[in-house]
């Protein structure tokens, strides 16, 4: 069944950004005659990353954006497409890092696209039915360069946990997260930020690790055979990088194998018994499985 209006905003509300606007109709699901989502679920597949090209500044400094209302302008256009009388995008993202929200049903943003032949094939949109399918976030940017704030960098990564969560969408990969640009090549140049950026940002502000406790006979077998990489191995090393042992680096699912050198940072910190080596009680620590063992 498809997730209902209270229930989104109850996720949007829980998802720990600091400062959020519902307009008024947000919650209205017939937008000239869009209703819902005609993916299988009902629910969107993906978020496609927006700029809307219309920011006072494209200073990234925070003093340059505390001001919220520099941005009215952008939201209110978001807001009320003015040649579709509808949201152009579900959200609207502030510089100052206030989300706007504008609807929660399919409403115009995509436009003319096509993912076949890409990475993002496998959601099976048809060509031109971007809407149909995907939520739209507009991130107020001049959109010249890669001017987003920290404060936007720190909404959209919780927002996309959010919409993770709320989706039983797998993760929150590139494959959920497009641009623009990804959907509309040549057309479209939103956002000028690359994905492994987005992907970078994420992890900055809403950690890597899915919350799952691999087994500990993977990360075993991960241990003893460099070549193998396997998931218990990736939620290592994610869950390493989130407690700030793993630096600058995104454990990527799939090609991820154990992260030797961050275990032996654990174990030093730590004083484990045996440096070298994964065990139990590091097991234990890492992954928070006695009480107050790790914040
Ligand atoms: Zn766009």
């Amino acid at each position: 069944m498809a997730v209902s209006a209270s229930k989104f905003e109850n996720a949007i509300k829980n998802a720990g950004i600091p400062k959020l606007k519902w307009w008024k109709d947000w919650d209205k699901n017939n937008w000239n005659g869009r209703k819902g989502w005609n993916s299988k679920t009902g629910d969107p597949l993906a978020l496609l990353l927006h700029h809307n090209g219309g920011a006072s500044t494209d200073s990234s400094k925070a003093e340059d954006n505390k001001d919220c209302k520099k941005d009215e302008n952008g939201a209110k256009f978001v807001n009320r497409h003015p040649d579709f009388d509808s949201p152009a995008s579900q959200f609207f993202l502030r510089r100052c890092g206030q989300l706007d929200i504008n609807g929660y049903t399919q409403c115009y943003h995509a436009g003319k696209g096509d993912f076949k032949g890409t990475e993002w094939e496998g959601h099976k949109i048809p060509k031109d039915s971007g809407n149909s399918y995907m939520m739209g976030i507009e991130i107020a940017s001049k959109g010249i360069k890669d001017d987003l704030t920290e404060a936007q960098w720190e909404t959209l990564a919780k927002l996309a946990v959010a919409l993770k969560d709320l989706y039983g969408w797998k993760d929150t990969s590139t494959y959920y997260f497009p641009r623009h640009k990804d959907w509309a090549p040549g057309r479209k140049s939103d956002i000028k930020a690359s994905n492994s950026k987005v992907q970078k940002k994420f992890t900055e502000y809403a950690g890597q690790w899915d919350g799952k406790v691999p087994d500990i006979e993977g990360i075993y077998n991960a241990e003893a055979d460099p070549e193998l990489k396997n998931p218990a191995a990736w939620r290592l090393a994610a869950r390493l990088a989130d407690l700030g042992y793993y630096k600058g680096e995104v454990a990527e699912k799939g090609s991820q194998g154990y992260p030797a050198k961050a275990v032996a940072n654990f174990n030093e910190d730590t004083n484990m018994e045996d440096k070298s080596k994964y065990g139990p009680r590091a097991h234990e620590k890492i992954f928070g499985l006695e009480k107050g063992s790790v914040s």
